[in-house]
C-alpha cells in the first residue's frame, strides 16, 4: 500500500495517507478531511460539519484552560490563606473555624475576668500605698499596670479583628473570582 504525504487543511500537519483513501481524520487536530486528487496535485479539504467539531474542540480546550485556572485559584488560596491563621489551643486554624467556637467565648470571658481581678488587686495595692503615704510617683505604678493590661487586651482584640477583616476580604475576592471562572465553564458547557 503506497502512502502519500498530504497536509491537513485545518492545522497544517503532514499526514501519510494511503493512495486509495478518500476520507480521513487528522491525527493532530481531529478534523475530518476529504482527500482531493487532481492529477499530480493532491490536497485535503476540511469537511463542512467538521467546522463545528473544531469549534467544539476549541470549546473543550477553553474549558480545560478554565479548569486549570480554577485549580490555580484554589491552590493559591490554600497556600495564601495560611497567613490569616490564628492560634487556637495547640494548632493554627482559619479565623472562620474559630468564630463562635465555645472555647473562644470562654477565653474572652477568662480575659475579662483576669482583667477585673488584676484591676482589683492593683487598686488595692494603690489604696495601701496611699494610706502608707508612699511617694506619689510610686503609687502610680499599679495604676500604670492596669492601663498597660487594658491596652494589651484591646490591641490583641484589635489585631485579631483586623486579621479577620483581611481574611474575610481575601476570602470574598477568592469566592468572586472562583464564581466567575465557574460561570464561564457553565456557559461553555451548555
Ligand atoms: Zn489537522
Amino acid at each position: 500500500m503506497k502512502l502519500q504525504s498530504m497536509q491537513c487543511n485545518n492545522c497544517g500537519a503532514t499526514l501519510e495517507v494511503p493512495e486509495s483513501t478518500r476520507f480521513l481524520t487528522c491525527n493532530y487536530c481531529n478534523s475530518k478531511l476529504s482527500v482531493h486528487r487532481e492529477g499530480s496535485a493532491s490536497y485535503t479539504e476540511v469537511l463542512e460539519k467538521i467546522e463545528q467539531r473544531t469549534e467544539k474542540i476549541d470549546e473543550n480546550l477553553e474549558i480545560i484552560k478554565l479548569q486549570h485556572e480554577l485549580e490555580r485559584l484554589d491552590r493559591e488560596w490554600e497556600s495564601g490563606k495560611r497567613q490569616y491563621m490564628v492560634k487556637d489551643d495547640k494548632d493554627y486554624k482559619m479565623p472562620d473555624e474559630i468564630i463562635g467556637k465555645p472555647n473562644k467565648i470562654v477565653s474572652v470571658i477568662a480575659g475579662v475576668v483576669f482583667l477585673a481581678i488584676f484591676s482589683i488587686v492593683a487598686l488595692t495595692i494603690f489604696g495601701g500605698m496611699r494610706s502608707m503615704n508612699a511617694p506619689f510617683l510610686v503609687t502610680l505604678v499599679p495604676l500604670g499596670m492596669i492601663v498597660f493590661v487594658i491596652l494589651a487586651v484591646v490591641s490583641s482584640a484589635f489585631s485579631t479583628s483586623n486579621r479577620l477583616g483581611k481574611f474575610q476580604s481575601a476570602k470574598t475576592q477568592y469566592d468572586v473570582e472562583r464564581e466567575q471562572v465557574l460561570r464561564k465553564i457553565r456557559n461553555l458547557d451548555s
